[in-house]
Formats: structure tokens, sequence, C-alpha cells
């Protein structure tokens, strides 16, 4: 299978032979011809894919014709944050060298200037996050009456963010007739509800079985107590002198406080989260993509959108409350279809997260040990034990007939 048989014009495939793409990935075979002829699209499909290619591509084709002489927002791409707009924008700007077609992005936490000064400049696709595109709508900075594609990237993780009445204030201001491209990593019964309700007779694509990790990525589960973590990574990090490890934690405190701990280790490391400034963010991956840094240390939100080319390892810190992060974290490595190692140090008390992971992918893992890094029996036995004895408070509860199951309170800290 070629590029060529896509239907896709010779300058777009120029452009894909110059960027060196000899292969269509599944989802560029599957989604090009369907966008192309402007049908609705529900794809399947994670980061590391090849899944900007495979609706910029047809787009910007289908969207060419006009682009020099009548400026308009033809295509609008909504994705969940910052860095994955970027992304996207940049992808737009490689794929349409040379074609004359101007891609503009916008998001929050950043000066909205310079973003309307480049919309005034003339814009035929638009890449934003759903908060900043509101402002600049409601400030009338932009007309978005002229949009004939809308895409929606990383759905799922939108849902997540809870920005589902921005998108729904966004649709409003849509023309009645468009065209929808909707991807999500993941699907839930949130992700299919609004699917349902913004697509009309869609394609479906699906590439990987769904929820299914990406293929080529081997993954391994160390049982490790949580004080000895940050010593392992750096064991694992110098030992086996790996180069570019993305490391994901849980909170931003977290970040922090592994970045030092490397540092103080002799591995240098970026770290980057929500409380750092667009600067200082856009630094740590720059540093990191270059080489500067071995490590980039990141919350999940974070780390959204990060188009790091030939990523080998990925290391989670600590496992995910939500199982899909998960499928999204190792999705950073095996890009592609290169190959790649995912780590996870679980501790004891992260174990019924792992059965989380296990239910949502179908795999079974092994938890191993590393030699010089095995968990204290003894103190899960003891923190098991003390687990089981029941309380004084308890003790009296029941003598007083008031045993009831307190399970509902204590259950699983999940984020929805
Ligand atoms: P994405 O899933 O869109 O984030 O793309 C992941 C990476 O794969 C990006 O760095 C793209 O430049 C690259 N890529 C996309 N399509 C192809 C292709 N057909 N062959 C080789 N690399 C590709």
């Amino acid at each position: 299978m070629s590029f060529s048989t896509l239907g896709l014009h010779a300058e777009l495939l120029a452009v894909v032979d110059t960027l060196g793409y000899q292969t269509p990935t599944p989802i560029q075979q599957a989604a090009i011809p369907e966008v192309l002829a402007g049908h609705d699209v529900m794809a399947g499909a994670q980061t590391g894919t090849g899944k900007t290619a495979a609706f910029a591509l047809p787009l910007i084709q289908r969207h060419l014709v006009r682009a020099a002489s009548e400026k308009a927002i033809r295509v609008l791409v909504l994705t969940p944050t910052r860095e994955l707009a970027q992304q996207v924008h940049q992808s737009f700007v490689k794929y349409s060298q040379g074609l004359g077609l101007n891609s503009v992005v916008a998001y929050g936490g950043a000066s909205i200037n310079p973003q309307i000064d480049a919309l005034n400049e003339g814009c035929d696709v638009l890449v934003a996050t759903p908060g900043r595109l509101l402002e600049l709508a409601t400030k009338q900075l932009i007309d978005l009456s002229t949009v004939e594609t809308l895409v929606l990237d990383e759905a799922d993780r939108m849902l997540d963010m809870g920005f589902i009445v921005d998108i729904e204030r966004i649709l409003k201001r849509l023309p009645e007739a468009h065209q929808t491209l909707f991807f999500s990593a993941t699907f839930n019964d949130d992700v299919f509800a609004l699917s349902k309700n913004i697509l009309k007779q869609p394609k479906l694509i699906e590439v990987a079985e769904r929820n299914a990790t990406a293929a080529k990525i081997e993954q391994r589960f160390y049982e490790v107590d949580n004080k000895r973590k940050a010593g392992l990574v750096a064991y694992l990090i110098g030992s086996k002198n790996w180069h570019q490890v993305l490391i994901f934690t849980r909170t931003k405190q977290a970040v922090d406080e592994l970045a030092t701990e490397l540092e103080k280790d002799g591995i240098s490391a970026a770290a980057v989260h929500g409380d750092k400034s667009q600067g200082a963010r856009d630094r740590g991956l720059e540093e990191f993509k270059t080489g500067k840094v071995r490590a980039l240390v990141a919350t999940d939100v974070a780390a959204r959108g990060l188009d790091i080319d030939q990523l080998q390892y990925v290391i989670n810190y600590e496992l995910p409350y939500n199982a899909e992060d998960y499928i999204h974290r190792i999705g950073r490595t095996g890009r592609a279809g290169q190959a790649g190692l995912a780590v996870s140090l679980v501790s004891h008390k992260e174990k019924y997260l792992l059965q989380d992971v296990e239910k949502l992918t179908g795999e079974h893992f092994v938890l191993q040990w590393m030699e010089g890094f095995e968990p204290n029996l003894m103190a899960q036995e003891e923190s098991n034990n003390a687990r089981r004895k029941p309380s004084k408070k308890s003790q009296r509860a029941k003598a007083l007939g008031q045993g009831g199951s307190n399970k509902g309170k204590a259950g699983r800290q999940r984020r929805h």
C-alpha cells in the first residue's frame, strides 16, 4: 500500500515524500479516502498511530482550492491541551508547506494578542483549545460560520477535562452542515453519547482493538516500595544508559520532587506540569527533545500532546488512578511502529490499580522484582495485619450492633 492509492493529489504526495513517509499507517489508509469523500468519521486511534496526518492531509487537499483567494476558517480542530494544539498546528504547517494554506493556533494560558494578530493575517485552519476558542468567539474576534470541517482530537480527554459545555457552545456557533471528524483513544459511555450527538452516518474506523495498548510496546512492571521508587528510576536510567525517558507521576508535587531527586543522582531532568509557565514548559520540552536533559517528568495533563519522535522509554513512577491514562501514557512510546519499553513501578498499595489496567487492556501482567530494590514484605504484612485487625472503635460499634459496612466511603479514589 502506498500513499498514491489513497486519492491524494501530486502536491500532497510530494510533501509526504519529502517527509520520508513511505507507507501510510493503518489509520491513514482507512481515514484519508473517507475524509476526502466528505464523510463524517469516528476513529479509535491513539497518539503515535499517525492520526494527525490521517485528517490533516485530506483536509488540506479538500480546502486548498479556495485557500489563496478566500481567507476564512474552514477547518476547526479542537484539542484538549495547548501542547496538542501546538503539535497539530505544526503538523498542518509541515504538511501544507508551500501550498498557501494558513494554519493558526490559539490556546489559553498565553497572551491572546499575538493569536489575534495571526488570525487577522488570514486563517484557513484554526487549531484551538475549547476555552480560548470560546473567548475569541464571544469577543467576536472570529467567525465560525464558515467552518466546513470540525475535528475533535482526543475527544475522550476533552470530556475527561470537563470541556463538554464548552464543546456544546462551540457547536452552536457552527453552520448546520459541516463535516465532523471524531478521534478518541478510548471509548466510554460519555464519549459515545457525544459522538452520537454530533456525527451524521459516520464511517467507523478502528485500527487497533478498542482500548488496546499500542503494539510493539514491551510492558514491564516492578513491585517496589514507594520510598525506593526514585532510586529505582535513577538506577534504571543510569545503569542501562537510557536517554530521553518520559516519566509520569500523578501529582505536580511528585513531578518536582522526582526531578530534584534525579538531579541529585546525576541524571539531568526537566519538570513539566500545569503550575509551570508556558515558557518553562516549552523550555523543558525543548531541552528534552534536543537531548540536553535525559528525563522529562510530567503529570498526565501536562504530557498530553507532547510530540517526541522515537521515544523509546516511558516510566510510570506511579500508576494512574484512571486506567485509561495508562494507555495514553504508554502510547508515548513505540510511536509509528517503532519498538518501545514502558516500565511501571507498582507499590503494594497500588496493586488494585494494576488490576484496573489489566481489566481495561484484557492483558495479564506479572510483577517483577529488581535486584537491590525488592519490596519489604515484612512491612507489607504488618500493614495488612493493621488493616485486618479491627480497631477499638469498630469493635465497640459491633458490640453496640452498629457494625455496618463503610465500604462506599472508603472506596477507591477515582477521577470520575
Ligand atoms: P501522530 O499519531 O499523529 O502523533 O503521529 C506520530 C508520529 O508519526 C509523528 O511524528 C509523525 O510525523 C509520524 N508519522 C505519521 N505518519 C507517518 C507515516 N506514514 N510514516 C512514518 N511516520 C509517520
